[in-house]
């Protein structure tokens, strides 16, 4: 298969070619379709399995073709559409980088923030002033952002939870499961993993609705 063949934008197939991104790789080609089609899903995917790719390309082609429908000039507040769970800070900016280069093409209409512990939050607070599409966050920042109201969940449309198992064995479980209850009830889930020990399981029984199940 190719990029073109999984439909995907122009604006995005001119930057792959740009990244030469040639083909998708194999988790690519699965979830791609999969999230463009609206589905939770949950795979198996280690690192360098194109994984950031994988999520990032779809979820932006829908926040960037429904912001044109809906919304051209922006809504107000410190709301966020798509939200990334990662479970480092080096995570959170090499996910955010890759985002925000995927997106070149689409000239600024999709903003990308990345807010993770160990740095002021002040200057994070001011970048997610005025609302954010794609916001990559580790849970510990998160939420203490939200507890000073620095930004608001309740509009989230899409849910990455990436590397789901080093999130809960980093010992994030109580602060995720705080910051799940507080997104809405109706919304997608992508819930990506290296491995599924038991604590994964109920997390993605809890939060997956009729998953796709992609296991390479
Ligand atoms: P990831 O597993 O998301 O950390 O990606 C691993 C590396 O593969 C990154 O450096 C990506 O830029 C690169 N990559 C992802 N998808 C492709 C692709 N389809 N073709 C070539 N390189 C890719």
């Amino acid at each position: 298969a190719s990029f073109s063949e999984l439909a995907l934008i122009q604006p995005l197939l001119a930057r792959l070619t740009e990244l030469e991104y040639h083909q998708p790789t194999p988790i690519q080609a699965q979830v791609i379709p999969s999230v463009l089609a609206g589905r939770d899903l949950i795979a198996g995917a280690n690192t360098g399995s194109g994984k950031t790719a994988a999520f990032a390309l779809p979820m932006l082609q829908d926040l960037f073709t429904q912001k044109n429908k809906e919304n051209p000039k922006g809504s107000q507040g410190n709301y966020v559409t798509g939200l990334i769970l990662v479970p480092t800070r080096e995570l959170a900016k090499q996910v955010a980088d890759s985002v925000k280069s995927y997106a070149v093409h689409f000239n600024g209409a999709i903003k990308t923030v990345a807010v993770f512990g160990g740095v002021s939050a002040n200057t994070q607070m001011l970048a997610l002033r005025g609302g954010t599409d794609i916001l990559v966050a580790t849970p510990g920042r998160l939420l203490d952002l939200m507890s000073s109201n620095a930004i608001k969940l309740d509009k989230v449309k899409t849910l990455v939870l990436d590397e789901a198992d080093r999130m809960l064995s980093l010992g994030f479980t109580e602060e995720l499961s705080e910051l799940l209850g507080q997104l809405p009830k109706q919304k997608q889930t992508l819930l990506f993993s290296a491995t599924f020990p038991e604590q994964v399981q109920t997390l993605t029984q809890e939060l997956l609705n009729d998953p796709v199940e992609i296991q390479l």
